[in-house]
This record gives structure tokens, sequence and C-alpha cells, in this order.
């Protein structure tokens, strides 16, 4: 799964590691940020480092500093200083914008209890890979006059892709490469339409993770995206705003997940314990790799 020296043409590679400063790292994150920085390394590439707070209300400056120094101490290094998307808010929204005029996204009054009532009793309703309920479509066919009235009420309003109108745009199927650990890669074709008509546009932030994660993808060149299996269905959404956004197709690289004991993914929300935790029990950063080593099967 480790990438080739040279993408073609000369250009350097170029990996990212981006947490979310909404809690302290633990060991998924360090697996995470370790195969970032060893392949980069390993083939002569960049490691750059993204910040992803868009989320105002948990995302605290404090986790990011304490995660900065946790990841100095683990021995992972950047070669740019650290991308905030917190300060890049407008692009999210230009882009939002682009889609919106071109007909692909709309305004959606709906809260989330606003969906479940619709969908209630609605036997076996589909979910969404992450197990939300689809959106079943509610605003999609608002008038212009009802969606200007609802929003000059101060109505607050979030922003989703019309995946099926989308889609029709969208001539070729849609493909990227995909590397899993292990193996040496194949051309997987993706499939966004089980997001439905997915939230891009937040009601408290001018975008979305999706949104937010393509672009700085572009921007910062990226080449490999190495990330937990858990975000692998969302590549497939990624790989259509790309396309309809005109922005590069990195590669994927999608680790598998540290686990706990039961089994179960390791979270901030869970009993997992924290680096910093592991730090004041006397760990060393040696420890730290040589466990995740052991768990993971794989020289780190
Ligand atoms: N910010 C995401 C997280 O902490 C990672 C996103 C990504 O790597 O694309 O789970």
């Amino acid at each position: 799964m480790a990438p080739e020296q040279d993408p073609g043409g000369g250009a350097r590679r170029v990996f990212r590691f981006a947490p979310s400063p909404n809690g302290y790292l633990h060991l998924g994150h360090a697996y995470s940020a370790l195969l970032n920085f060893r392949w980069a390394r390993a083939c002569g590439g960049r490691m750059l480092l993204r910040i992803e707070d868009i989320d105002r209300e948990r995302s605290r400056r404090e986790f990011e500093q304490a995660l900065l120094e946790d990841l100095h101490w683990l021995g992972v290094h950047w070669d740019a200083p650290p991308r905030r998307q917190s300060e890049h808010l407008a692009d999210y929204s230009a882009a939002l914008d682009t889609l919106a005029r071109r007909g692909l996204a709309y305004p959606c009054f709906c809260s989330r209890a606003d969906i479940a009532r619709a969908c209630a009793g609605k036997k076996d309703w589909p979910r969404d890979p992450d197990g939300s309920l689809l959106y079943p479509g509610t605003c999609r066919g608002l008038s212009e006059a009802a969606r200007a009235a609802r929003m000059a009420s101060g109505a607050p309003f979030s922003l989703r892709l019309a995946m099926t109108d989308t889609l029709a745009t969208i001539e070729a199927p849609l493909t990227y490469r995909e590397f899993h650990e292990g193996d040496s890669g194949a051309v997987v074709t993706a499939t966004p339409e089980v997001w439905g008509d997915v939230l891009i546009g937040r009601r408290d932030v001018p975008a979305s993770y999706h949104i937010a994660c393509v672009l700085d993808d572009h921007v910062q060149a990226v080449t490999d995206v190495v990330r937990g299996v858990d975000l692998e269905a969302a590549t497939g959404l990624h790989r259509l705003l790309q396309a309809l956004l005109d922005l590069r197709t990195p590669d994927y690289r999608h680790h598998r997940l540290v686990l706990d004991g039961a089994g179960k993914k390791l979270s901030k929300s869970s009993a997992a314990p924290s680096l910093r935790a592991l730090r004041r029990q006397g760990l060393g950063a040696a420890d730290v790799l040589a466990d995740l080593s052991r768990r993971m099967n794989v020289p780190l």
C-alpha cells in the first residue's frame, strides 16, 4: 500500500493529516498521522497538517495546541505551517454559491426533527453511510418565491446537493484509485448516490466537512489521502464534488482502524485513552509506536 517513489512528471507526493480539534488525539489518530508521515518521508514527499476546525461549537484552540504538541512528541513533523480551515470560510462559501447558481444545491429549512417526522411510519426508510435518514426532499420542490420568503423571514437554512439532478450532469462514471492496506491498488467507481441530497453547507457555518475537505486537498495539492476506512464511504461524494468544482482527484489510501478490546473503533467520546493520558502514565513515544506496531501488525 505504501506509495511508489514518484507520481509522474517528477512531482513530489503530498500527504496530509487532517485532525479536528474537538478532543485529544488517541491511538487511532497516532496511527493515521504516523502512516502519513512515514510514507511522505519514504517517497521523498511532503507532509502537511490541516486543522479541520469548521465546527465552531466543538472546536477549541486548546485542543489544537494539544494536538500540535502530541504530534511533535510522537515524532510527526510537517513541512509547511498548518492550514486552519476556519480561516478559509469565504472560499468554501464561494464554492457553495457556484453549485447553487448552477441549480445543483438548494436551501433546506428542515431540522433533524422535521426529517424524522417526515420519514416516520415509512418502513425501512433508507439511511446514508453515516446512519442518518436520507433526506426526504421536503424543501427540494419549494418555489423560488417560497424560498425567498423563508430566507427573508430569517429562517435558518442549510444547503443540500440535489443528487439526482447533479448526477444527470455527469457524463462518464466517476472513478478514483484506492489502495487499501496491503493491496496494490484498484480503480474504484464512486457511488455518491448513497448519500442522497446530502448536506454540503450547514446552518451555523458556510461549509461542511465534505466541501472543505475537497477544496483544501486541491489547494494543498494533496496527491495521497491517507485516512481511516470509516471515511471511505465519503470518498464517492468527494469524487463527485471534485468533478463539479473542477478539482484534482488524489489517490486514496484508507487504512484499518485501531480497535479497542471489544473490537470497537476508538473515538474521542469513547473511553480510549488520549496520547496525553498515556504520556502522563509515563509512556514514551517509542512505547506508543511499539504498541501500535503490535496491534496493527506493521512496523512503525
Ligand atoms: N477531520 C477528519 C477527522 O478528524 C479527517 C478528515 C480526512 O482525513 O479527510 O476524522
